[in-house]
């Protein structure tokens, strides 16, 4: 593995002997080694650029005062720069709004869409008492719908009947309808994906996104995207809007970069992470985690 951070800027920033304020060229140093380790974090260059950029302006002429060493010194830096850029400490699901409530879930294919509709879809009923109805909108991969009702089967929610050949924007709007007969107060949209961002899924995003108006667009994304988390984020917030950010699994050995990429890029808060495969491995976002994280 990679020596961390702290380790690496102690190494060119202690030797200093000369105490004083951080000159332009000890924290260029230093920032070389920033941005490398941004880099093997996965965070996306042009966001690694600015972060740098932030950095630098906060670091040079900083004084560096006895009791700390420099390289501690810009750790710190780093550190609360990256928390800052990754948002506030809680993001909640917004339910705030007349009922039925609705959740369009949104992402590419195999980012963990279903299997977050069915963890928020448990967290909602188990931990807040809410009643949710979760519909499969996804008629692309055979089974998708299945795979949801399963979920639902096994957690005691309710899902919209299947029937077989329905359009998306249909049984969007069945699934709505379905809430609002059904006395539910949430309605969770799980749309299909597609191995990458085409013209078609957009289209088809923003025709559900109109018949269902949605009070939360949430971005499904594996932690794991590198340097595309920037195009993915961009695409889908400026197609359809949307109002958080779900990170999947953030259990593998990613150090989770792509949350400071979407995050930098979207202005969107990363509501929650999802951490394995079963419906309880669901977690708030805490950007101090993540920052500790990134840094290694
Ligand atoms: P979708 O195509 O976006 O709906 O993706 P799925 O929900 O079907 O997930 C694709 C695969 O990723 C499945 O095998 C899931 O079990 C797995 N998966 C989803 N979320 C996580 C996670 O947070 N951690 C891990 N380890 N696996 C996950």
């Amino acid at each position: 593995m990679f020596d961390n951070l702290s380790d690496r800027l102690g190494g060119i920033l202690d030797k200093l002997t000369k105490r004083g304020a951080l000159s332009e060229s000890d924290v260029s140093e230093a920032l070389r080694e920033v941005r490398r380790a941004l880099i093997e974090a996965d965070v996306a260059l042009p966001i690694v650029r600015s972060f740098t950029d932030k950095v630098k302006h906060r670091a040079v002429g900083a004084e560096v005062v006895k009791s700390i060493k420099p390289g501690q010194m810009v750790v710190k830096i780093v550190h609360d720069q990256l928390v800052e850029m990754l948002g506030e400490e809680s993001h909640p699901i917004d339910l705030n709004a007349p009922a039925p409530v609705c959740i369009m879930m949104v992402g590419l294919q195999g980012a963990g869409k279903t299997t977050a509709t069915g963890k928020i879809a448990r967290r909602l009923t188990q931990r807040d008492k809410r009643k949710v109805l979760m519909a499969s909108l996804d008629t692309r991969r055979p089974a998708a719908q299945e795979q949801l009702k399963v979920l639902g089967e096994q957690n005691e929610i309710d899902t919209l009947p299947i029937i077989e050949g329905q359009q998306p924007v249909d049984i969007a709007k069945r699934a709505l309808n379905a809430a609002k007969l059904g006395g539910y107060d949430v309605v969770m949209l799980d749309t299909a994906g597609r191995g990458h961002i085409d013209e078609p899924l957009m289209v088809e995003m923003e025709q559900i996104k109109a018949v269902s108006n949605p009070h939360e667009v949430l971005l499904v994304a594996d932690a794991l995207t590198g340097q595309d988390a920037v195009n993915l984020a961009k695409s889908f917030d400026e197609r359809c809007s949307i109002t958080g950010i779900m990170l999947t699994r953030m259990d593998g050995d990613g150090r989770g970069g792509a949350a400071l990429s979407m995050r930098a890029v979207t202005g969107k808060p990363i509501k929650l992470i999802g951490t394995g495969e079963k419906s309880d491995a669901l977690e708030d976002f805490h950007p101090k985690r993540i920052a500790d994280r990134i840094l290694g």
